[in-house]
């Protein structure tokens, strides 16, 4: 299935996508795409569904990130070996972790704020990874049945913020409209191997990411096992597992995302985001 929140910010209703790939009104069966909704039992219940008998929702409205409260937005850093080498940083033993603020994520489309006083807002397409059932102190063999699904994810990047302003990086990771997530959850079920997905991102129709989850150095199966021996996994924690490389900062000169840009960006099976860029 390939879950969805359609409506203005803060006023998003449950949907799913049909075959012809319509939005149908999920609200009579589902709150929201977030917390019990996005256990096994809550899909189970959803799949008896005929999509057809659904009401559907206008297909040009707006999509929202496409899970709502979520607690956690956890990120893996330089989780790529050839994105490591051109941040000129050395490939970590461990998962490195940091977090993103919850009040980044926005919808898929909506436009990307330069915020005040940046020089340096880059771009990272990422595979996102929506818990779908608690995990504490789970085995890698069993990390997956913990995943609701994935999504594709912007993990904007102010990079002065990040790495000259001290502290830690979650200062570069945090401005309103630097987590687009969505624009579909799609339930692992659909995706049969997360080791194996085609991802880009284009900026003004320029390709500077081209890359797969099959380079990724932690498997999120990895990932999601490493981070439950640190802290609980609750459902709706959103996990963005790391970028390919090929963002502003390992080009030649470096290069920053500009108001008036365009970013188009997708992972294979699981959407395409578009965004603008506007001053913050
Ligand atoms: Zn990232």
């Amino acid at each position: 299935m390939k879950l969805l929140r359609v409506g203005p910010a803060g006023q998003e209703k449950p949907a799913l996508l049909d075959a012809s790939g319509m939005p149908r009104d999920l609200s009579a069966h589902i709150d929201d795409v977030s917390g019990d909704a996005l256990s096994d039992e809550s899909f189970a219940r959803l799949r008896q569904l005929d999509p057809e008998s659904l009401p559907t929702l206008p297909s040009d409205a707006r999509i929202g990130p496409c899970v709502g409260h979520v607690g956690k937005f956890i990120c893996i850093g330089l989780n790529y070996a050839d994105h490591a080498a051109e941040a000129g940083m050395a490939l970590p033993e461990e998962p490195v972790i940091f977090f993103k603020a919850t009040s980044a994520i926005v919808g898929p489309n909506d436009d990307v704020e330069i915020p005040r006083g940046s020089v340096k807002t880059d771009w990272e397409v990422e595979l996102g990874v929506v818990i779908g059932k608690p995990a504490k102190y789970i085995s890698e063999a069993e990390a997956l049945d913990h995943v609701a699904g994935y999504c594709v994810v912007n993990d904007l990047s102010e990079r002065d913020f990040q790495l000259h302003r001290s502290g830690q990086w979650v200062k570069g990771k945090s401005a309103d409209t630097f987590g687009p997530i969505g624009p579909w959850l799609v339930t692992r079920d659909e995706v049969t191997d997360p080791q194996d997905l085609p991802m880009y991102l284009e900026v003004n129709g320029t390709r500077f990411q081209d890359g797969s989850t099959r380079t990724m150095h932690f498997s999120v199966a990895t990932v999601v096992s490493h981070l439950s021996q640190f802290m609980s996994l609750q459902p709706g924690d959103v996990i963005s597992t790391g970028t390919p490389p090929g963002v502003g900062m390992g080009q030649k000169p470096e290069q920053y995302l500009q108001t008036g840009d365009s970013m188009v960006l997708g992972i294979r099976g699981l959407g395409v985001q578009r965004q603008r860029v506007v001053a913050s």
